[in-house]
């Protein structure tokens, strides 16, 4: 039996990582963009990847009553005293610009203090008729910021995070990406937790229970 999973992002890269890294579960993925109605977008109001992550994934799965995946991620670069972090998303208006802003704010800053992370948190909440079930898992990327941009794949910050191969994410193919990425680390984690609320989700709904 297939349950529902809510993916609560409106980001295509991001979608796309998790249509991937979920395959092969029993579950029908949908989107912020498949619902019926649309849904009131969720302030990201919170100061850590966690919060966020499952203020959204509590907002959604209550606004629609479907088992609900969410998660928060963003970029730490350590000469930057962590920054853009929780802000990744509005560090400039589009993926470009931000890559430029990033780039100009680390001018003549040298490769060894160029270090940064990936971060992601993923929560999932499953709706039970007298509460929630929650869990949630982080995963980490650690490499350098790059001196520019380089290739064409993924998504986001990935032509200027620079991997300890020399490659940049953006230079990795999906597949390669999954198996190292702070979402991918996190899903793996997740995944076991996950499967049970699956299992628990899909006895709920049967209708033999
Ligand atoms: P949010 O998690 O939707 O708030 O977005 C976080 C921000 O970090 C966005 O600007 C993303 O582009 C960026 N980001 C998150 N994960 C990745 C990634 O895997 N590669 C590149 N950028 C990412």
């Amino acid at each position: 039996m297939t349950v529902e999973l809510l993916v609560a992002t409106t980001n295509t890269g991001k979608l796309r990582e998790y249509q991937r890294l979920l395959a092969g579960l029993p579950v029908v993925l949908r989107s912020l963009a498949d619902l019926p109605q649309a849904v009131p977008e969720v302030a990201e109001t919170g100061e850590t990847f966690e919060a966020n992550a499952l203020l959204k994934a509590h907002a959604y799965s209550a606004q629609t009553g479907l088992m609900t995946l969410a998660d928060d991620s963003g970029l730490m670069v350590d000469a930057l005293n962590g920054a853009p972090s929780v802000h990744s998303a509005r560090y400039a208006p589009t993926a470009e610009a931000r890559n430029a802003k990033l780039l100009a704010a680390l001018e003549g800053v040298p490769f060894e203090r160029r270090t940064a992370r990936f971060i992601c948190v993923v929560a999932v909440v499953l709706p039970l008729h007298d509460g929630a079930l929650t869990s949630t898992a982080e995963g980490r990327l650690e490499g350098h910021i790059a001196f520019s941009a380089r290739g064409t794949h993924g998504f986001g910050y990935d032509p200027i995070f620079l991997l300890p191969d020399g490659r940049t994410v953006a230079e990795l193919s999906p597949e390669e990406k999954d198996a190292v990425s702070h979402r991918g680390k996190a899903l793996a984690k997740l995944k076991p937790l996950l499967l049970t609320m699956l299992n628990l989700s899909a006895q709920s709904i049967s209708p033999n229970h």
